[in-house]
């Protein structure tokens, strides 16, 4: 077993078998806990069902809203050789903003694409968000075999469809597999009611995936809050984005550009620690009575932006239109800001991937535009692919979130 897991999104069409094939996968990988499979076996029963797979998406939700399981990690698969963490992303409007705002992001991708139906807008979508934020690499799983009777020639029907798609975004497909989620074809071993399909199972495939390790070398830690506990001495908290603290290192707070030394690093149960890592939540105390606030970022390097305009594309995400020259909030990381749409250079259609209209005013429904954004303060930004974390960002209006967007 490979010491790194990897981080899986599962995205596609509601209803195309998500949950069921997750279900499926943990079952079969033998990665449900025995007691976890007697209430999925006893909530089936009460419905007529030997085994519905979808239910053990529906158990580990609910501790998820229990707060039993509150780390996601919690919910993984193993394969020969490696472990797969499911980031899991319910319906349509959670996965774009999960997607945007999570704070584990995806390593790949599946999608999924019932048989009988074929490719749906949000499948689109999904795959669109998914290059977007990066994941250019994606298995494609054509689920619900069983009611298209098996069928070789729909299977190919439907393959060209998404394979299509995929290619006008340049998207690697790692391989397109016929299943059955709920009966378990070509899941962990080959079916004999697909004989013509030539490939591997879903799992073997997935085995042989390796991850491009993109590692963030530059310091990066948002400032998320200040506790004035420690004698009379502030401490500043945040949870490490890129690169390492280290003990006595001189750093930049931005984006004031302020030079500070970090004289003291501590973690819950630790003291006096003389460096901290990526992902780790930490605080620390600089030297000489500095005053810091939610929002700065702490950096090493001269690798970001501050600026009061940038480009992005956005997702919208709100019931009602918006448009330029309208008031909204960005929360960038731990930044929060007023700011506007200054212009939309175009909007378009994900699914179609056509343009709807160049210098638009408005945008609506499920749109994502091309804007210049404008904020009323300094904002500390880098392209999506450079530093994720301030890469991308959310709109809110009146505390709801509008869109979602990735920095261009
Ligand atoms: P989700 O919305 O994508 O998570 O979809 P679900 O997993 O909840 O599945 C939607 C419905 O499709 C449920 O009734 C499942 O039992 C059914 N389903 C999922 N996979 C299969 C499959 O491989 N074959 C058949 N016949 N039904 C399936």
């Amino acid at each position: 077993m490979e010491k790194h897991s990897i981080n899986i999104v599962f995205a596609g069409h509601v209803d195309h078998g998500k949950s069921t094939l997750i279900g499926r996968l943990l079952y079969d990988t033998g990665c449900l806990p025995e007691e976890k499979i007697k209430e999925i076996e006893k909530s089936s029963r009460s419905v007529g069902k030997e085994m519905e797979f979808a239910f053990v998406m529906d158990h580990l939700k609910e501790e998820r809203s229990k707060g039993i399981t509150i780390d996601t990690a919690q919910t993984f698969f193993k394969t020969k050789n490696k472990k797969f963490v499911i980031i899991d992303v319910p319906g349509h409007k959670e996965f774009l903003k999960n997607m945007i705002t999570g704070s584990t992001l995806g390593q790949t991708a599946l999608v999924l694409v019932d048989a009988e139906e074929s490719v749906r807008d949000q499948t689109k979508r999904h795959c669109y968000l998914l290059n977007t934020l990066g994941l250019n690499k994606i298995f494609v799983v054509i689920n619900k075999m069983d009611l298209v009777n098996y069928s070789e020639k729909r299977f190919n029907k439907v393959k060209d469809e998404i394979t299509d798609y995929l290619n006008k975004l340049n998207i690697e497909i790692l391989g397109v597999i016929p299943v059955s989620a709920k009966l378990g074809d070509n899941i962990v071993n080959l079916s004999d009611k697909m004989p013509w399909y030539k490939g591997e199972s879903l799992l073997d495939i997935m085995d042989r995936f390796k991850v491009e390790e993109k590692e963030f070398y530059n310091l990066c830690l948002p400032v998320q809050d200040v506790y004035d506990f420690v004698a009379d001495k502030n401490v500043f908290v945040g949870r490490i984005e890129g690169g390492t603290l280290k003990k006595g290192s001189k750093v930049i707070v931005l984006p004031e550009r302020k030079e500070v030394t970090i004289n003291k690093i501590l973690k819950y149960g630790e003291e006096n620690l003389t460096s901290a890592g990526v992902g780790e939540c930490i605080g620390f105390l600089p030297e000489g009575n500095v005053e810091l606030k939610r929002g700065n970022i702490i950096v090493d390097n001269t690798n970001y932006n501050i600026t009061r305009k940038f480009k992005a594309n956005i997702f919208w995400l709100s019931k009602y239109p918006g448009g330029i020259n309208e008031k909204y909030t960005l929360k960038c990381s731990t930044q929060e800001m007023d700011c506007e749409i200054e212009k939309i250079y175009k909007r378009f259609d994900p699914a179609s991937m056509e343009i709807v209209e160049e210098e638009a005013e408005k945008i609506s429904g499920t749109e994502i535009a091309e804007i210049l954004l404008k904020t009323e303060k300094d904002v500390v930004v880098n392209k999506f692919s450079n530093m994720p974390h301030l890469g991308r960002f959310v709109l809110e209006k009146d505390n709801n979130i509008v869109a979602g967007g990735v920095i261009i």
